[in-house]
């Protein structure tokens, strides 16, 4: 299957472009935002991760 065949279905080919630091308003970390691009297409994709259990949006 040619990628631009899975890229049709979602199954995209991501590389990560870029790591964003989310902070509360004490400044602390508690999470990343992760920005990937699918290296065949370009399609952005934005994944959050919350390291401190205790914060979300
Ligand atoms: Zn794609």
């Amino acid at each position: 299957m040619s990628q631009d065949v899975k890229c049709f279905i979602g199954l995209h080919k991501y590389e990560v472009l870029e790591k964003k630091d989310i902070k509360n308003p004490y400044g602390a970390i508690v999470g990343m935002t992760i920005i990937s691009r699918c290296t065949n297409c370009g399609k952005i994709h934005e994944d959050t991760v919350y390291t401190d259990n205790n914060y979300r949006r």
